[in-house]
């Protein structure tokens, strides 16, 4: 059986920042499915729910060094949803409020990446493989290669190491590497740690790691190119022969139409005609016109940049003198959030506009609307648009990152594909898109069939972690 030891600095639900804490679970869960022996690893952060904390069982205690202190180390452990999970304890620290955002991060996640590796002697599981991901945790392979390889027990341990978001690397003055690592000057070439004359985690990880994957097949090509690589393109196009994208998953359990408790009906590809009366109820709830023949069109999600509302602000006023209505929920930049508070006032039958994070709201808009836009600039792999496949919700996207992976575009001719996409990050084609799937949604049995297949893709995390595992078989010669 193989054992894997997966490290994140977020796993849902013990702590969240952003989709790496669902992947967190989501990938492990599935891999445990699997019959893989999975255990998860993170920092025990003072902010985690009391029901969590107050079953954690103390295992061992020992010292970690950062340079040349040492410091506490703790580990505590809890079996959750059946799978192992390992949490390192040092209140100086993890007891703060927030998981990142500090000046002290590097020398945390300096920490936190050589516990990964001390914690091995201390407790009866000896990984066959540790699965490391973004840059908190990628200085682990690097000191696993440059300081542990010559003990026995390290030996033959791969790694393989996930990217999941490009923008935080990890970037520090060389004067870290002694400070905090024990490492020399000799660190600072191309092919180690040197970016810009500094210190940068990622680079190392993607240097050093038997493999690294990304979380789509687009995406894993687009970071090669200048345009999407945040610098570093140049390694990953070096490296790409040990470079895979693999889609993520989304929780089948979690996002699942025909048991969910957040909507008031109910359904499956079988009972799709109940879609309706959830837009009747969302309509209500959000003071919309009722009226089940309009196109609803929706959005959920972060309210910045990279999502393309720049886009969207070029095309509001064409957009809202279309029959449709249309529904925002997020929370971001000032700016957009202004421009949306802008237009809902100007169309106020028409557009609804929502600035919070609203779980229970998100699940009723997934159910309730008959189209979501996703226009993204850049999207590594995109969950929302899995989501509303899922819930018969037709995406109509981008072609970038995962969102080209993931939505088939309608074929008018034989009737394939689950969604609408557009090319050219461009406001009219965007337009011109949106208004092809108006078109075909009045075409019943046409948008009948989209809404089938939408349904019928299958985004759940087995297919993925079924990759996951082949690429350990590789490492491992199996
Ligand atoms: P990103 O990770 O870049 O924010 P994704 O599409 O990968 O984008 O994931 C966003 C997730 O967060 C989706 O599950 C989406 O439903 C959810 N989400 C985003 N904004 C909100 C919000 N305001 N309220 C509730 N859920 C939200």
């Amino acid at each position: 059986m193989k054992r894997v030891l997966f490290a994140s600095s977020e796993v849902y639900p013990f702590i969240k920042t952003g989709g790496l804490a669902d992947v967190a679970f989501g990938l492990p869960k599935a891999l445990k499915n699997m019959g893989i022996d999975v255990r998860i690893i993170l920092p025990k952060y003072v902010n985690m729910e009391e029901k969590y904390k107050e079953n954690l069982e103390f295992k061992a205690s020992f010292n970690v060094k950062v340079g040349w202190r040492r410091q506490y180390c703790g580990i505590e452990y809890l079996e959750y949803a059946g799978i192992p999970v390992y949490f390192i304890d040092n209140e100086y620290y993890f007891k703060r409020d927030n998981a990142y955002g500090f000046f002290d991060d590097g020398e945390r996640f300096a920490f936190f990446s050589r516990a990964i590796l001390e914690v091995i002697k201390h407790i009866d599981f000896k990984p066959d493989i540790i699965h490391l991901n973004d840059w908190q945790t990628a200085m682990t392979s690097v000191l696993l290669n440059t300081q542990y390889r010559h003990l026995k027990i390290y030996k033959d341990i791969k790694t393989v190491y996930t990217i999941h978001n490009l923008k935080y690397q990890g970037e520090y003055g060389r004067e870290i590497l002694g400070e905090l690592f024990e490492l020399g000057e000799d660190m600072i070439t191309e092919d180690k740690l040197e970016y810009h004359g500094h210190v940068n985690f990622m680079k190392g990880a993607i240097n050093y790691s038997d493999f690294i994957t990304t979380v789509s097949e687009t995406y894993a090509n687009e970071i090669q190119y200048d345009y999407f690589g945040d610098g570093l393109n140049g390694v990953l196009k070096k490296n790409s022969y040990k470079l895979k994208g693999i889609v993520n998953g989304i929780d089948y359990d979690i996002y699942n139409p025909l048991h969910d408790s957040y909507i008031p009906y109910k359904y499956d590809h079988k009972s799709v005609n109940r879609k309706s009366n959830n837009k009747e109820s969302l309509q209500k709830q959000l003071n919309l016109p009722i009226d089940h023949k309009k196109p609803m069109i929706s959005m959920i999600t972060r309210l910045v940049d990279q999502k393309g509302l720049d886009l969207l602000d070029h095309i509001m006023d064409e957009l809202m003198a279309l029959d449709i209505q249309f529904v925002v929920l997020g929370t971001g930049d000032e700016k957009y959030e202004n421009m949306m508070k802008y237009y809902e006032a100007k169309y106020p039958k028409k557009l609804k506009v929502h600035l919070n994070f609203n779980t229970t709201l998100a699940h009723r808009i997934y159910a309730g609307s008959d189209m979501f836009l996703m226009p993204s600039r850049f999207e590594p792999c995109g969950l929302g648009q899995l989501i509303a496949l899922r819930y018969g919700t037709i995406p109509i996207v981008r072609e970038t990152g995962g969102l080209k992976d993931t939505v088939v575009s309608y074929n008018k001719f034989d009737g394939t594909g689950n969604g609408f996409s557009f090319i050219n990050y461009n406001a009219h084609e965007m337009l011109f898109t949106i208004k092809e799937a108006i078109d075909v949604y009045h075409k019943k049995g046409q948008w009948k069939k989209i809404i089938s297949s939408a349904m019928k893709s299958d985004y759940s995390w087995e297919r993925s972690a079924s990759k996951y595992s082949d690429i350990y078989d590789a490492l491992l010669g199996w």
